[in-house]
C-alpha cells in the first residue's frame, strides 16, 4: 500500500469587508509568531517541531491569549519547517543571509482550526469564533472528492488582498494499492535529457531544464540591474516583471508531462519505475561548468529533484512501485562486459574498453539501472534478452539497441503517451 497525496487549491468568494478584516489581523499575528519562532530557531539551531513546541508553547499562547490554542501547534510545524530548510541551504552555502525572510505567509490549520461545513463551505477558527467561508469549487475539487479521496486534516489559507478572497489549500490523500511489478522500466535524469528504457528500447526525451533554469535566471538579472539603475533597488515594477517570467510554471509543466508518460507505460506494462538515487548534494559533476553555488542548486532542484519528484508523485497515485538505485558508476560501466567505458572529452558516446561497441551515456546508465534492480529484488521479472551481470560478452552489438530514439521538446510535450510518441514518423530517423 502506498499513500498518495494532493494538494487541491480551491477560492473563496469574494469575502466582505469586515469579515476579509478578521482574516487580515489573524495573519497579522500568525506572521509576527512565525518571524519571532523561526528567529529563534535559526538562532538556536532548533529543526525539530516538538523540541520548539515544548519551548516555545506557552509563551506563544500568551502573546495572543484571544487566538485558538491550536494556532501555537501550527506555528510551531511552520517555523520548525521554515528554519530546517534554511538552516540546509546555509550548511551548503547556499545563502548570505543570516537569517531566514518571512516573506509569504500561509496560514497553516489543523482539525481544531478548520473543518468542512457542507461540500461547498468551510470554518475557520479565528480569534472572532468560526467563521464561514464559501468557497468556488471546481472540476478537480469535486474529481477528488468524488473520487475515493479523503479530505486530510491539514490545511493552508493564503490572504488575496486585491480580491479579498481566501486562498484555501486542501489536501486529498488515498491509499492505493501498489501492484507487483513484472518489469522494470529504468528512468535516467540529467540536466537536459530525461532517458527511460522500457523493453530494450531507449529513449532520450529532450528537456533543456539546464538552459531553461539559466536562461530566465540571466534574464532575471538583467532585468535586476536595469530596474536596480533606474529605480533603486525596492522597486514593485521589478517584482512584477520578474513574475510575468514564469520560470516555474513553465518548468513544473514539463516535468508532470514527463511524470505521466513513464508512470502510465510503468502501469500498464505493469513495471517498477526504477531511479537513481540521489544524494543530499549537487550532482556537481554534471553541472561542473556552472561556478554559481545557488545557480547550480537551482538546477539540480529543477532537472533531477524535480523530474524525479514528479515520478514519484504520480507513481504513489497509480499504485506503481518505485525502486531506487545507487547510481554509482550507472554510466562508466559497460553493462554486457562490466568494463570501463571509455568517452573521450565532453562526448556522450563512449566506447566499450573490452567489447569495443559503443554506448550513449544515458542509455548506458538506463542498463545500469535495470540490471541493479533486477539484481536487488531477484525477482520475477522476465530476462533481459541476453543481458546479464557475468560479462559473458551477449550481441546488443550490430542492432544497435542501445541506440537511443530522440525525442525533442517540442514534440513530446505535446503527447501524452510513448504509444503515441512512437508513431509518429517525425521522430523515425533521427539520430543523435
Ligand atoms: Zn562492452
Amino acid at each position: 500500500m502506498s499513500e498518495a497525496t494532493k494538494t487541491v487549491v480551491v477560492r473563496s468568494t469574494p469575502l466582505p469587508r469586515k469579515v476579509f478584516r478578521v482574516f487580515i489581523e489573524l495573519e497579522g499575528m500568525y506572521r509576527n509568531m512565525v518571524e519571532q519562532l523561526v528567529l529563534y530557531a535559526v538562532r538556536n539551531g532548533i529543526t525539530s517541531f516538538t523540541r520548539l513546541k515544548a519551548l516555545k508553547y506557552r509563551e506563544l499562547r500568551s502573546l495572543y491569549p484571544q487566538l485558538p490554542s491550536h494556532y501555537a501547534y501550527t506555528v510551531c510545524q511552520d517555523a520548525s519547517t521554515r528554519a530546517k530548510s534554511f538552516l540546509k541551504l546555509k550548511k551548503r552555502g547556499l545563502t548570505r543571509r543570516d537569517y531566514p525572510e518571512v516573506n509569504r505567509v500561509s496560514i497553516w490549520l489543523d482539525d481544531h482550526l478548520w473543518r468542512l461545513k457542507s461540500l461547498m463551505s468551510i470554518e475557520i477558527a479565528t480569534h472572532k469564533g468560526w467563521v464561514t467561508i464559501e468557497l468556488e469549487p471546481h472540476k478537480q475539487y469535486w474529481k477528488y472528492l468524488n473520487g475515493g479521496w479523503r479530505l486530510a486534516s491539514e490545511a493552508k489559507v493564503k490572504l488575496d488582498k486585491k480580491n479579498r478572497r481566501l486562498i484555501v489549500y486542501l489536501v486529498f490523500k488515498k491509499c492505493v494499492e501498489m501492484f507487483k511489478p513484472r518489469g522494470f522500466i529504468s528512468v535516467d535524469v540529467n540536466e537536459n535529457h530525461v532517458a527511460v528504457l522500457v523493453d530494450d528500447k531507449a529513449f532520450l526525451f529532450e528537456t533543456g531544464f539546464r538552459d531553461i533554469v539559466l536562461g530566465y535566471y540571466y534574464r532575471r538579472k538583467r532585468i535586476q540591474e536595469r530596474y536596480d539603475k533606474l529605480y533603486g533597488a525596492s522597486c514593485r515594477a521589478r517584482g512584477r516583471i520578474l513574475k510575468r517570467l514564469k520560470e516555474r510554471r513553465k518548468k513544473s509543466d514539463l516535468k508532470w508531462k514527463l511524470a505521466n508518460i513513464v508512470v502510465r507505460v510503468a502501469r500498464e506494462k505493469q513495471y517498477a519505475v526504477v531511479l537513481e538515487e540521489l544524494g543530499e548534494e549537487p550532482a556537481k559533476e554534471m553541472i561542473n561548468n556552472v561556478k554559481d553555488d545557488q545557480l547550480r542548486h537551482r538546477i539540480y532542484q529543477a532537472s533531477f529533484k524535480g523530474v524525479q519528484r514528479a515520478i514519484e508523485e504520480k507513481a504513489r497515485e497509480h499504485g506503481v512501485p518505485v525502486i531506487y538505485i545507487d547510481p554509482k558508476n550507472t554510466s562508466r560501466m559497460c553493462p554486457v562486459h562490466n568494463a570501463k567505458i571509455v568517452y573521450s572529452n565532453g562526448c556522450r558516446i563512449g566506447r566499450c574498453s573490452k567489447g569495443g561497441e559503443l554506448w550513449h551515456r544515458d542509455v548506458v546508465a538506463c542498463y545500469n539501472l535495470l540490471l541493479r534492480a533486477r539484481v536487488g529484488n531477484g525477482s520475477n521479472a522476465p530476462s533481459l534478452r541476453g543481458l546479464s551481470l557475468d560479462g559473458s560478452p551477449m550481441p546488443l552489438g550490430s542492432t544497435a539497441t542501445h541506440d537511443p530514439t530522440v525525442v525533442t521538446r517540442t514534440l513530446w510535450a505535446r503527447w501524452k503517451s510513448l504509444d503515441k510518441t512512437l508513431k509518429n514518423p517525425k521522430i523515425k530517423g533521427m539520430t543523435i
